[in-house]
């Protein structure tokens, strides 16, 4: 699709790390699946992909993980 943001670049499919601050804890996913302008690199994630993000984001945080890096899965 035509980026929003830039309004000149095309995205593209690639992944991406992306960092979520919940509740004082810093996880981070990597390989994140995301649609990437090749003009100015703003990242974009389906809804089913944030969803999923932020559910483990919050179910990290419900047992305590303060400080987390792992690689990005959907959930089965
Ligand atoms: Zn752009």
């Amino acid at each position: 699709m035509k980026c929003p943001i830039c309004k000149h670049g095309e995205t593209r499919p690639g992944n991406a790390s992306v960092t979520l601050e919940r509740s004082g804890a810093t996880l981070v996913f990597r390989d994140v699946p995301a649609d990437i302008c090749d003009n100015c690199g703003e990242v974009y994630h389906s809804g089913e992909i944030t969803a999923a993000l932020i559910q483990q984001a919050e179910n990290a945080v419900s047992v305590g993980v303060e400080v987390d890096v792992r690689r990005f899965a959907l959930a089965a």
